[in-house]
């Protein structure tokens, strides 16, 4: 599932392409009863009210709130976009597969979204209202905002102090935007065990924790997303971050730590899977 870094570069790669286009048209496949009466493109009903809002809006620029893109345009409205699974935005790539969405730009492009599965999830809202929409209202703070320091994640984390820590970094609550990849090598970074209650977590290891997301949130970004699953960027190409990967999936792997003679092993928490290096990343409990 695409995370902070790859919805953000998703989003960079929008406002390069797309902003000040306007849209003349919008067409969708997505159609499932399971989303009758609810706000989403995946109900007919509720489609039919966005085609008529969006055509002939101007797209005014795109931005990330966590895991969703959001995409403002002209007249107040503003797309979020949860790209979920196996979305991904492209433009300009005619015959692409899986395009479940398409909008047809007044420059003869299109913008797509591609998802093979289907699980992504796009509504629309007064962009007056967005952040307290029901679709951004929980999510806890911006990792990368520079205001976001040491004492906010300590705080954060610590409001469920029995927490795996695994858990409680993929908890968009506390924070917003890190799911499975990144939360695995921050930990490897930290040397944290991933099943480390948050309580239990010397000061020193937290302080590591905080400066690994930082460093591999903007790692993710600069080598634009993480392709080992799905994600494309704008253009459709694969990113680079799963060839910097010290835990994600690298079960049997050497560790890569210097001095380290670990293997990655992988384990289950909470329904996820976690991948670690049992020898330097400690066990607090
Ligand atoms: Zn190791």
């Amino acid at each position: 599932m695409p995370e902070l870094p790859e919805v953000q570069t998703t989003v960079n790669g929008l406002n390069r392409t797309v902003r000040n286009r306007k849209i003349v048209e919008v067409s969708t496949s997505y159609k499932s009863a399971y989303h009758a009466g609810k706000d989403n493109i995946k109900n007919p009903a509720f489609f039919k009210k966005f085609k008529e809002i969006v055509e002939g809006r101007k797209i005014l620029k795109a931005e990330r709130r966590a895991k969703n893109v959001l995409i403002h345009l002209s007249g107040g409205h503003t797309i979020i976009a949860h790209m979920k699974m196996t979305g991904h935005f492209v433009y300009d790539r005619p015959n692409y597969p899986f395009v479940r969405l398409q909008f047809n730009l007044d420059n003869a492009k299109t913008l797509a979204l591609s998802d093979m599965r289907k699980f992504a999830k796009v509504t629309l809202v007064n962009t007056a209202d967005v952040n307290k929409s029901m679709h951004l209202e929980h999510l806890g703070p911006e990792p990368l905002e520079k205001n976001f320091q040491f004492p906010n994640f300590n705080l954060q984390l610590h409001k469920r102090p029995r927490a795996k820590i695994k858990t409680a970094l993929m908890d968009q609550i506390l924070i917003a935007g890190i799911g499975n990849i990144y939360s695995d090598e921050i930990l490897w970074r930290a040397g944290v065990h991933p099943l480390s209650a948050v309580s239990k977590i010397p000061a020193k290891n937290f302080k590591l924790m905080f400066a690994a997301m930082k460093k591999v949130l903007k790692e993710g970004i600069d080598f634009g997303g993480d392709s080992m699953s799905d994600y494309r960027n704008i253009k459709g190409e694969k990113g680079k971050f799963q060839e910097r990967h010290r835990a994600y999936r690298r079960t049997g792997k050497a560790c890569g730590k210097k001095g380290c003679k670990g293997v990655i092993k992988r384990i289950v928490v909470g329904a996820r899977s976690a991948h670690f290096c049992p020898i330097h990343q400690k066990l607090y409990k």
